[in-house]
């Protein structure tokens, strides 16, 4: 009988102790304060995060608003293209007039990109002018693109590189506003310079660049299409003193204001870089094609 009375005794305590470990678990199932605690951590980092981007957003308004002023307003024009000469000619006094003007032709076609990056290296500006039948593939866009986005001045060398004074009105204007549009389908702008090729502008073509809100420029000197200066070297050279002795111009024509005609050619790319520090030596400055006046 004792031995019926223990057993029961733990019988009891064993029940009793299912119990509370039920209770517990029970307890168990209600939300864990701990998680509760995680929850709240987290929403505090998602507060903290909302409000540091809050504030990011904020900074980013205020850098904006600081910076369109300056957008809307881009810099002062501070030099003009002679429209007898094409020459770089100072607005005001007191601008420093001992510049030249970097013009590159026929882009992009094979050495333009590298060209680019010359020049860039160098911190030296310049125009491309392009035509529109070295823009025919993403490739070519995207080089154009890369070279506009280095900050070079996209100009309108023509779509298919046209001798105008042979061409009837509606062929020069087609040559014209379809690269217009071209172009500004690929960078987002149209361009604020035109050079026709050979330099050989007709008074309708005058008329329809300028329409199209464009400088028209010849340029004041340039050797790199003349056969004797295809060669980096001899390039160099007649770039930087200015004179062509074997065409002709035994005389310097490098005078503040020069307007240089180069080409994307091989012997030009390579000779761009003494080109740009041998003027540099001379105390020329390379001037900035944003600093020209456009039309309005
Ligand atoms: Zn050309």
């Amino acid at each position: 009988m004792r031995r019926f009375i223990w057993l029961m005794l733990l019988l009891l305590v064993f029940a009793s102790a299912c119990g509370e470990s039920e209770a517990t678990n029970t307890a168990n199932n209600s939300p864990d304060p701990d998680q509760e605690k995680t929850q709240d951590k987290s929403d505090d980092v998602e507060e903290k995060q909302k409000a540091e981007k809050d504030s990011q957003k904020k900074e980013e308004e205020k850098q904006e608003k600081v910076n369109l002023p300056e957008e809307d307003s881009p810099e002062e024009a501070k030099y003009k293209i002679n429209d007898e000469d094409s020459s770089v000619v100072p607005l005001n006094d007191g601008i420093n007039k001992k510049v030249v003007l970097l013009t590159i032709d026929d882009a992009p076609h094979k050495y333009s990109l590298q060209m680019a990056k010359t020049l860039k290296e160098l911190n030296a500006s310049a125009i491309f002018f392009v035509n529109g039948h070295f823009l025919d593939t993403t490739e070519d866009e995207e080089i154009l693109k890369k070279i506009h986005k280095m900050g070079f001045e996209i100009g309108n060398h023509t779509y298919n590189h046209a001798f105008l004074p042979d061409s009837s009105q509606e062929e020069q204007k087609k040559e014209i506003t379809s690269l217009n549009d071209r172009i500004e389908e690929i960078i987002g702008e149209k361009p604020k310079f035109f050079r026709a090729p050979n330099g050989a502008n007709t008074d309708f073509s005058t008329k329809i660049a300028k329409e199209e809100g464009m400088i028209v420029m010849n340029w004041t000197y340039g050797y790199d299409y003349f056969k004797p200066y295809m060669d980096a070297d001899k390039l160099k050279k007649a770039m930087i003193t200015g004179k062509g002795p074997k065409v002709d111009v035994p005389y310097s024509l490098l005078k503040p204001g020069a307007n240089l005609l180069m080409h994307d050619r091989e012997w030009t790319a390579a000779a761009l870089k003494d080109i740009v520090i041998g003027l540099r030596d001379k105390g020329y400055e390379m001037v900035d094609p944003s600093l020209l006046q456009t039309i309005k």
